[in-house]
């Protein structure tokens, strides 16, 4: 099985096939509710408190298999991962996760799961190397009850050899594509029209980033989008050396941007070179077209003074 192209209708016969089934090794708790908020920093009072409920997030946490390792993945989900490897696609990359809530939960409520091979694609090539996306999609139940779905999408894919070499190209490197979903497709759609734009409560006026359906300090569904000055100033950063990315060139800066209006995003430093990024630097918005014609915000620092 050595032609990736071969072996696609096989791998298109495991669609709608169990992927796996059990119980969560623990019922919904208030210790792993405590210690998930910790992480997060996640202080919302519905959290905690005599009854709390458990962050949506967390849906997948009562599932996990932990270090022991995966117990109730079926053979045919085994067996679909076994042809990839053997047409080839033997690396692994998780791409994106997906996730609706039908109902809270609670302490106490038993978690019980059944996971379905969804899809299998076509192959696709990416700078990484050209697999097939493997989606799963996790029915989740509380007590019984429906309570949530989880989908998850890995790429299986043959290493490009330019990467498993570590070559690292000048130019040309696709970027990874932002996932837009119905929750942050506003923020996209005014990206496009070079418009960076926030969410602002309608209920409590506070300002929020990155896109989500509801308000974190006061629950209210209800928003207004805003656009931002796209003033800001280097609240934090890193610079990354390793690994290597196609699409990037280490070292680089990551930093962390607070914007005028007082919320803070992830971008690019433009215009400076990674050793020069300093806490506290000012920085403005503005957009760059990168391979494809995917427009991006990033913040540019200021060109130096010249010294008179
Ligand atoms: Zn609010």
């Amino acid at each position: 099985m050595d032609d990736p192209e071969d072996v696609y209708p096989l791998l298109k016969t495991y669609e709608g096939r169990p992927a796996g089934s059990g119980r969560g090794k623990d019922p919904v708790n208030a210790p792993m509710i405590r210690h998930w908020c910790e992480a997060m920093g996640d202080a919302n009072p519905a959290y905690a408190g005599a009854d709390p409920v458990a962050p949506p997030t967390m849906l997948q946490a009562w599932i996990m298999d932990g270090l022991s390792g995966p117990t109730g993945r079926t053979a045919a989900y085994g067996e679909l991962l076994a042809l990839l490897d053997s047409a080839g696609c033997t690396a692994v990359v998780a791409t994106d996760c997906e996730q609706e809530y039908l109902r809270p939960l609670r302490p106490g409520n038993v978690i019980t799961f059944d996971s379905v091979i969804e899809s299998v694609s076509p192959r696709k090539t990416t700078r990484l190397g050209t697999g097939h996306f493997v989606t799963t999609r996790t029915d989740i139940r509380a007590d019984g009850e429906p309570a949530g779905t989880h989908r998850f999408r890995i790429l299986k894919y043959a290493p490009a050899k330019a990467f498993a070499k570590g070559v690292r190209e000048e130019s040309g490197a696709a970027r990874p594509r932002p996932v837009v979903n119905r929750d942050n497709a506003g923020f996209w759609e005014g990206v496009a029209e070079r418009r960076l734009l926030i969410q602002r409560c309608d209920a409590c006026a506070a300002l929020r980033f990155p896109w989500l359906p509801g308000c974190g300090g006061c629950g209210s569904p209800e928003w207004t989008a805003v656009e931002a000055s796209g003033a800001g100033t280097v609240f934090s950063y890193v610079v990354v050396h390793h690994p290597p990315f196609p699409a990037f060139d280490p070292p680089y800066a990551v930093a962390l941007i607070e914007l005028a209006e007082g919320i803070r995003m992830i971008s690019n430093i433009s215009g400076v070179p990674h050793d020069r990024v300093r806490i506290g630097m000012p920085v403005e918005l503005e957009f760059v077209r990168v391979d494809g014609g995917q427009l991006l915000p990033v913040f540019r620092a200021p060109a130096p003074q010249v010294a008179r």
